[in-house]
């Protein structure tokens, strides 16, 4: 049995049909777990597995189970699961434990998930390589010596290894899918308010959202139904009615061709980018050229918006009701020492940026200014949605750079969100599915092809995704 590429539909068909038992799938997963060390993609291996186990087994043998039962699962490390550390990657959060579940964790509880172990991410979510991690780099499994993506790279790198058959991660500007692409897994960013925020830690609030790592589209999908809907401790989560829409078959692709060349895209991956488009047309596809001029302006309103929410949203970490506490000679001191020692340079920088355009001299100037960008970029995609059904960029602009490529530079890594920032500052849903390869010395190197669809309308992703899944196996 192949287990390490095994889907979550096989992996349920045999348990369903008792080939094989939960204990069974589990312990071949762990083993592939315990066999990745060299990755530091898992932070922790848990050890209630086994009566996860049971409870799994006992739901199959009743007649309860849905398709995730006793499904081997890993979550990154900013997701709350009840009895359960949860760091966010950080020195301030090290011995933290989690007291409740959060909405996503109790959803895949319920399903009857087996919860493994929690993933290495950057820390507080923000990077896009996991480097920023307090507890060292995740390696990519396709070559160690390079990135895996980030911020979820530990949920994209343990999926990709097989030492989990699903994950989660959050994307705030991209940190699914620009690691699916980097690690060569489907990754799942769904429309704001389709998934429950309660209890992930908070980067931007604004444009949060969990989802799925999978190795298919059909398994993203699996995920994505079990974790969506209403949930009343997440104030900005819609309600179910809201979230059915009635399916039309996608035909027409928008391509922001402009947009897509902009300078600094490797030409591997244009390369790439146009046979992906040749073989959708091949699949019946109509392929558009689109203008989006707003798009243009996306990273400097991501790089504005996101650190003013990060400034206020990690204001609480104090050093005094709970996280690290360093003590200073006074209650500033105090603060001064815990938020120095305990958050790293990164989350730093960015609070620094984010109280500087939030503060009274340039409101104005940079957060009001971005907010009025905002608008302006969601009107111009519901305008772009009236033409097409969906819209097609590469995921990332290069494949997985080297480790310590771009720490230096936080520029240089800032721009490597470029085709995913939009996604979340207009809160549509948007895939990213492997493409192919490109071949640097001995190692192959994962592409991936971000799809948009307009809000609530993940059914039009996955039949895309299958269809695109399908040219590439042929
Ligand atoms: N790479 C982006 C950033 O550094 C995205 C992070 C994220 O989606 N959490 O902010």
């Amino acid at each position: 049995m192949d287990i390490k590429n095994i889907t979550i539909k096989q992996a349920h068909e045999l348990l369903m049909s008792k080939k094989m038992s939960v204990l069974e799938l589990v312990e071949s997963v762990l083993k592939i777990a315990e066999g990745i060390h060299n990755l530091n993609a898992y932070l922790e291996i848990f050890d209630d597995v086994q009566k996860q186990v049971e409870v799994a087994q006992k739901m199959i043998d009743e007649g309860n189970a849905v398709l995730l039962t006793g499904i081997p699962f890993a979550m990154k490390d900013n997701i709350l699961i009840k009895g359960h550390t949860a760091s966010a990657s950080s020195k301030m959060l090290e011995h933290y434990v989690a007291t409740y579940d959060a909405g996503v964790t109790k959803k895949l509880r319920d399903a009857g998930a087996i919860f493994i172990g929690r993933t290495n991410m950057d820390e507080f979510a923000m990077g896009g390589s996991t480097e920023t991690s307090a507890f060292g780099v995740t390696k990519n499994p396709h070559d160690i010596t390079r990135v895996p993506g980030g911020s979820s790279g530990g949920s994209a790198a343990v999926v990709a290894a097989g030492a989990a058959l699903g994950a989660l991660g959050t994307d705030t500007g991209g940190s699914i899918r620009q690691p699916a692409s980097f690690c060569g897994v489907v990754g799942l960013k769904p429309t704001y308010g389709s998934v429950s925020r309660s209890g992930l830690m908070a980067m931007a609030s604004s444009l949060d959202q969990a989802g799925p790592f999978a190795k298919t589209v059909e398994d993203a999908e699996i995920i994505f139904d079990c974790i969506k809907g209403h949930d009343p401790m997440d104030s900005t989560s819609y309600p179910d009615d809201f979230l059915k829409r009635e399916f039309k078959k996608p035909k027409v692709i928008g391509v922001p061709t402009e947009f897509v060349r902009a300078k600094g895209v490797d030409p591997r991956v244009l390369k790439n980018f146009e046979e992906t488009l040749e073989s959708m047309k091949k699949e019946g596809y109509e392929v558009r050229e689109i203008s989006l001029p707003a798009l243009s302006h996306s990273l400097a309103v991501y790089y504005i918006l996101m650190p003013a929410e990060v400034s206020s949203n990690l204001a609480r970490f104090d050093g005094v009701r709970y996280g690290y506490h360093a003590e200073g000679t006074n209650l500033l001191g105090d603060y001064l020492r815990s938020r120095g020692e305990g958050f790293g340079r990164e989350v730093r920088r960015r609070i620094l940026l984010g109280t500087y355009v939030l503060s009274s001299g340039y409101y104005d100037a940079y957060y009001g200014r971005a907010c009025l960008a905002r608008e302006i970029l969601k009107r111009d995609l519901v305008e772009a949605f009236k033409e097409v059904d969906l819209i097609a960029t590469p995921t990332a602009p290069t494949p997985a750079f080297k480790i310590g490529e771009k720490t230096s530079d936080p520029l240089q890594m800032y721009l490597a969100d470029i085709f995913t920032v939009p996604v979340n500052i207009a809160g549509v849903p948007a895939i990213s599915i492997p493409s192919g390869f490109v071949e640097e010395g001995n190692a192959k190197i994962p592409l991936g092809v971000q799809f948009i669809a307009p809000h609530f309308e993940e059914d039009v992703l996955f039949t895309v995704g299958k269809d695109f899944e399908r040219c590439v196996q042929n």
